[in-house]
This record gives C-alpha cells, structure tokens and sequence, in this order.
C-alpha cells in the first residue's frame, strides 16, 4: 500500500551501513554482483530484508516502491502468494533429485506455449549458461567458431561474451575483462546495435566463419534500445543467407515486452532463444531452446556435452510455472502495460514540468531513462546521455521512497503487483527530484 510522502520519517540507514561494512570483508566490493555496490550512483548500497508485492523493505525498515525488482525475475512483484504457496509445496517435497521430475515438464509446456518456437529446450541455473550453451550448439551445428555480438548487449558473463570492440565495424574483440582468454574474445565479432550496415560488412568478409548472431531483440542491458524498422529482419535474412544461425537473447525480454517475448512482438522467429529471470518465478534458472533439429544435438540425444547437478529443480520449477500461470490472466497483463504507460508518459510531463530533457523508452513492462534530448538507438548514444544526471535524481528518488536501478544503463521494471497508488506515488517523487536535477 502507498503511504502519503508527509508521512516518511527521516530515513536512517545505519544497519545497512553496519552489514555493507561487515559485508566489505566477506565478498568482492561487499555484493554479490557488481552493480549491487552502487557504483554506478555513488553511496552506500541499501540492504533489503522483506518483498511485499510493488514494495521493498530494507534492512532499517524503510520501505521503497520497487522498480528493480530482482533485475527483472518479479514479473508478479515480491512475495506473490501464489509463487509462494507453489515454492512451498514444492520444497515440503524435497528440493531436489538429480533425477527428472513432473515439474520440468509442467514449466516445459507453459514456455512452449507462449514461445512456439522453442521447440524443444533444456533448463539450466542462469541466464549466463543458457547463452553459454546455446552458442556450443550453434557452432556444433555450424562447424564455425565465430560470433557476432552488438556493443553494449549483455548476454552474461561467459569469457565469449565479455568481448566487444572498440568502435569501428567488426573490429576483432578484445578481453573486456582481465581474465578472458584473448584466443576466446578474438572469436567474438561486436558491432553497433541497430546496424545492419555493419552488419553485412561482417558478413561480407567473414561469413564462412560465422556461427552465430546473438541479440537482445530489445536491448535492455544500455537503457531499453528497441530495434529498429527491419532490424532483426535483417539479421535474420543476412544470418539465412550465409548459414549462420540467429539467436535471442530472451533472458530479459522473455514475458516482459510481450508474453511471447521480443519474438512475437516483432513477428521474427530466431532459431534459438535463451530465456532466464522471470522463468524461475525469482528463483535462480535458465532456459536455451529452440529448433528441434539442433536441440537434438544435445547430450545425451547428441554430441554437444552440457549438464548441470541442480538444473530443472523442483521448486525453481514450481514457482516458475506459477509466475507463467498468473500470465494468463488477460486483463492482469494488460493493466501492467497501462501501468507502464502511465509510468513512463508520467515521467515525461514531470521532467517537462521541471525543464529537465529526458527520453524514456518503454515497450511491454520494461522502460528506462535517459537524460538525452533524442531516443538513443546504440551503445554510443546512450553513453553520450547526461548520465551524471541520474544519480542525483536516483538519490533524491532514494528519500522518497522509490527504488530504481543504481545505474544510468539498467532497465527499470514494473510488475503485475504496482497499482495507481504505487505509480502516483513514484510521480510524486519523480517531480521532486526532477526540480532537483534541474537546480544543481
Ligand atoms: N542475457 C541478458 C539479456 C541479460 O539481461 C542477463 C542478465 N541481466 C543475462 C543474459 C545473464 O543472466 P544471469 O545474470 O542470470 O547469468
């Protein structure tokens, strides 16, 4: 439930301060995953303790309408009771076998039948495997090596994956990260996002090499980028035409920008999709899948090795089959949407109000914010946003009671649980916070 902003006491944060320090000592930058650290807006990172619904509750009993919601698994918000009710049945049975269950099954079907084109498909435990494992296929199935990625398109933290290049056209990828085998990264190709130019450039010169493009259909790792006009058409004709296969990197779009994913939005069937997030109800889980005659190469059906101890789990699956049941309920997707959009064109006036240029991108149930006086359309545009801007705003967002992502370049996420009341009062906020950005 909202609370009028009159009655926020003074918010204290001294228990989080005291775990962050504890926390310091235990793990790398004192998280668990780096943008957790608040790096990105400066301070201290905020310890939760408690999920209800749209709503957050940290460690010193603040409370937060929540916009990150896991990074995106909440599709339901925190604590749905029917997720919970789903994990708890399922964990009272034993939480895991290492042998197959009727749950896998049951989540299985749900997937198929809001993506038809994962015809065939395997769970494993995050978002980083399944794209991991969907690129060994692709390149058992295609006898090459290379792939091609786009600049500022997270698809996890394989070694292949941290490549990406300088700026240029297929320019080779250099080890983003220390630690990334320079032979691996020398087999990732990364263009601009949205360039299809680019994109037959490659291919031009090295297309008998290429195993595979990889995309967020909707780029959600830079702010939300959509493609554009013809875009993934493109790249589905160009990877057709030279034998390449075309993968979807669904991890963070699968049931957000539409249920059946960027796929159906779009009308373009890539012929692998990974998936992860809201699959698992908010519990950890991936998916890679697709067309039959490639998952079959698949051990034990095929040659191309990939296991995992705790994949498919009982309770992962129970709550993602729950998150997946609660999706077909019509009038509850279609009022997220209207949430949506009444988030996002709120943000707008508000910023206007305050003389503030801002862009915010949203499609289905995820939108974003950039301080741009034009929709970026690649990583290049998005990082010439006034970036500065938004951790002021973020801060000033923070006292108020609403919790964003604490960074310029992460998607905002908005979940079946927030209501009007929640929306209002994360306006109320916002134009607060705007007339803040707008006086430093
Ligand atoms: N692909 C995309 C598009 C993602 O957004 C993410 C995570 N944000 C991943 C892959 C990696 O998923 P995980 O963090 O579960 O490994």
């Amino acid at each position: 439930m909202a609370r009028r902003l009159a009655d926020n006491p003074i918010m204290t944060r001294l228990t989080s301060a005291r775990l962050f320090a504890e926390a310091l000592g235990l793990f790398p930058g004192g998280v668990n995953s780096p943008v957790r650290a608040f790096k990105g807006v400066g301070g201290t990172p905020i310890f939760m303790e408690k999920g209800e619904g749209a709503w957050v509750i940290d460690a010193d009993g603040n409370r937060y309408v929540d916009y990150v919601l896991a990074y995106g698994p909440h599709l339901h918000g925190h604590a749905s009771p029917a997720i919970i009710a789903a994990i708890s049945a399922a964990a009272a049975r034993g939480t895991s076998f290492g042998a197959p269950g009727r749950q896998e099954n049951e989540l299985g079907r749900r997937i198929r039948n809001f993506i038809p084109s994962m015809e065939v498909m395997r769970f494993v435990t995050s978002g980083t495997e399944a794209v991991m494992s969907a690129l060994r296929v692709a390149r058992a199935a295609t006898g090459r090596d290379v792939i091609l990625k786009f600049d500022g398109n997270y698809h996890g933290h394989s070694d292949s994956m941290l490549a990406r290049a300088g700026s240029g056209v297929a320019t080779l990828g250099l080890p983003d990260s220390p630690g990334v085998s320079v032979a691996v990264a020398e087999r990732t190709i990364v263009v601009p996002y949205n360039d299809l130019v680019a994109v037959r450039e490659v291919f031009a010169r090295r297309g008998s090499g290429i195993a595979a493009i990889i995309v967020e259909p909707v780029a959600g790792n830079m702010g939300v980028v959509a493609p554009e006009g013809g875009f993934l058409a493109g790249l589905k004709e160009i990877a057709a035409k030279d034998g390449a296969l075309l993968i979807f990197d669904e991890v963070m779009t699968g049931f957000r920008v539409h249920r059946g994913g960027a796929q159906a939005h779009y009308g373009i069937t890539p012929d692998l999709t990974t998936l992860g997030k809201v699959i698992g109800g908010g519990l950890p889980v991936g998916a890679y899948g697709g067309r039959e005659d490639l998952m079959r190469r698949v051990a034990p059906e095929g040659a191309v090795y990939q296991a995992g101890t705790l994949a498919g789990n009982p309770v992962v699956m129970a709550a993602g089959a729950a998150a997946l049941d609660l999706l077909s309920d019509d009038s509850l997707w279609s009022r997220t949407l209207s949430m949506t959009e009444m988030l996002a064109s709120g943000l707008e006036d508000a910023a206007r109000a305050a003389g503030v240029k801002v862009q915010v991108p949203r499609l289905g149930t995820m939108l974003s914010l950039f301080f741009a006086d034009r929709l970026p359309r690649n990583y290049d545009d998005a990082k010439a946003s006034d970036a500065a801007k938004y951790s002021p705003f973020f801060h000033e967002m923070l006292e108020r009671e609403v919790s964003l992502p604490p960074s310029a370049f992460e998607t905002w996420f908005v979940s079946t649980a927030h209501e009007v009341a929640e929306i209002d009062h994360t306006l109320r906020a916002a134009r607060a916070a705007f007339e803040k950005v707008a006086n430093r």
